[in-house]
């Protein structure tokens, strides 16, 4: 090995320490990381727990006229925090979106997401799911009169999703004639909808009623494709393992005392 040579390799081997170390002090000075540790007893320590939420998914994480996060996920949050912290409002808020959910949630932004998250067996390879809190299934919201009835109408046809949804998998593995076109939000996907852009909007039933309650020109279709479960997810890994146990415990309690028939009632859910 000539001397220019072993000079480039001692500059590889030190810029190679120096980038893991870098990386690493990342990942350990955020709040919600604590890799190795308890993360029950880490959120415990810290006084409050970090929960990414969905900011315009409503009824279930939207922000209201008073700059307050709410919504059934958001009410979970609170509940959880209840039990963690003897206080249903040590909640900090972390908008996510479809796309970056996990991103977040494994780079220790977050401890848990709350968003509509459906629980599917891809997703349980790299995150842990709670049991399941509220059940749901993919439709189709289309204008008020248009000749799309069933799924099958969408056949060559454009219809609209969220990146990173579940329900872009299905009308994919369901229909791969549709035309699908993403959308990075509801309201962005609404509103191709209503300009015409695309023929249907496919998502989960109870996130796309909303957009038929508050506007009497779109409508929903009677048939569900899938029938789905949201699930709240945690990292994978030891350090979640008290406090999956510790959730599960919270939703079933919520569950024995009435609590999410309350929630979807005073949230208009079925
Ligand atoms: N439940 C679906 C999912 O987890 C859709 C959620 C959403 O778009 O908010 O992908």
């Amino acid at each position: 090995m000539t001397k220019k040579q072993k000079g480039l390799l001692i500059f590889a081997i030190v810029a190679l320490i120096c980038w893991t170390i870098f990386w690493r002090y990342d990942y350990y000075k955020d709040p919600a990381t604590k890799k190795g540790g308890d993360l029950y007893k880490t959120i415990v320590k810290r006084g409050y727990v970090i929960v990414g939420v969905k900011n315009d998914t409503p009824p279930f994480g939207y922000i209201d006229s008073t700059g307050q996060y709410v919504g059934f996920d958001v009410d979970i949050a609170h509940n959880i925090s209840k039990e963690l912290l003897h206080d249903p409002n040590k909640v900090k808020f972390v908008p996510v979106k479809d796309t970056d959910r996990f991103r977040l949630l494994n780079n220790g932004k977050v401890d848990m997401l709350i968003a509509t998250m459906t629980i599917t067996p891809k997703r349980q390879i790299f995150a842990d799911f709670s049991n399941a809190y509220y059940i749901t299934g993919q439709t189709l919201l289309v204008k008020k009169g248009s000749s799309v009835r069933s799924l099958g109408d969408l056949s060559n046809k454009p219809v609209g999703v969220i990146y990173g949804s579940t329900a872009e998998e299905t009308i994919k593995f369901l229909l791969p004639s549709a035309k699908v076109l993403g959308y990075r939000t509801y309201e962005d996907a609404y509103r191709a909808l209503k300009n015409g852009t695309v023929l249907g909007v496919t998502s989960d039933d109870a996130i796309l009623r909303a957009y038929s309650l508050k506007d009497s020109s779109v409508t929903l279709l009677s048939k569900r494709y899938t029938r789905d479960s949201y699930g709240i997810a945690l990292r994978r890994g030891g350090e979640s393992d008290y406090l999956l146990d510790v959730i599960n415990t919270v939703i079933s309690d919520m569950d024995n005392r009435g609590v999410f028939i309350q929630l979807r009632h005073k949230w208009g859910l079925s």
